[in-house]
């Protein structure tokens, strides 16, 4: 049986770690070629495990050159482009706006924000040419929506990965490109590392579902946004949390 994103090309950034890693593995699992981009080497290891439908490629999407040449690699080798997950990203430390680092905050603003945006951008030309239109999906978060204290920038920088998916989806609508969003929890990635045994137990106990989320979990509704499954779907922006913000 065809897979869901049978003959599509991916490009799936901070693909080399946690939520970006899964889907790149599930992607390339139905079917879709993928280019494995991320920053850390990371991308390596997953190409490795993906078999020969994951490459990888080395990319910090907060730097211009590198997201174009990213684009330039995927045209010359796939001369296409049909999804998108638009995911690496990162957090800072938690404190206070008058504590906060101006260096923390930049750099979570050239990743998250910038870099997001310079994908999208750079992406555009490419999936403005799918032969049966393209489908892109964000990684903002249930921040984007939500406020916690401690996280400022990064909470800021997920409201705007939310109007982003919002403005783009309605830009683009007309010429066949999807742009919607996946909107995690608290997932289990490395993003948790440094958290005590008590700290996840606090953070689990406050999910109706009683535990964290699975970056499989995440990429199952990265893969539905993704696939034609999802073909009457814009401009969203999905939760998925275990539950939490339902209250
Ligand atoms: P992770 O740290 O496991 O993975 C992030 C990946 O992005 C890493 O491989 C990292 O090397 C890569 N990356 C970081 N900066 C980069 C750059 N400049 N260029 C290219 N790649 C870069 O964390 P994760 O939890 O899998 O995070 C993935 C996305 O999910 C992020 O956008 C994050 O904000 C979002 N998210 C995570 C959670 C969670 O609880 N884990 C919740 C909501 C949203």
């Amino acid at each position: 049986m065809p897979g869901r994103l049978q003959d599509k090309v991916a490009i799936v950034t901070g693909a080399g770690s946690g939520i970006g890693r899964a889907i790149a593995l599930r992607f390339a699992a139905e079917g879709a070629t993928v280019v494995a981009a991320d920053v850390s080497g990371g991308e390596r290891a997953v190409a490795a495990e993906g078999g020969e439908r994951v490459e990888p490629f080395s990319c910090d999407v907060s730097d211009e050159a590198a997201v174009v040449a990213l684009m330039e690699h995927c045209r010359d080798r796939h001369g296409r482009l049909d999804v998108l997950a638009n995911n690496a990203g990162i957090s800072n430390s938690p404190e206070r706006v008058h504590e906060m680092d101006m260096a923390a905050f930049d750099r979570v603003m050239a990743v998250n924000v910038r870099g997001s945006y310079l994908v999208l951008k750079h992406a555009l030309p490419l999936l403005l040419r799918a032969p049966s239109g393209a489908s892109v999906v964000n990684t903002a978060s249930i921040g984007g929506f939500r406020a916690t204290p401690g996280a400022s920038p990064y909470l800021m920088s997920k409201g705007a990965q939310v109007m982003m998916t919002r403005v783009a989806a309605l830009e683009y609508v007309k010429d066949g490109i999807r742009v919607n969003a996946v909107c995690p929890g608290t997932t289990e990635t490395a993003i948790l590392d440094g958290s005590t045994p008590e700290m996840r137990e606090m953070l689990s106990a406050r999910i109706p579902i009683g535990r964290l989320g699975a970056p499989e979990e995440v990429a199952n509704l990265a893969l539905f946004l993704a696939s034609d499954e999802s073909s009457y779907i814009t401009g969203q922006c999905y939760v998925i949390d275990g539950g939490r913000s339902a209250g």
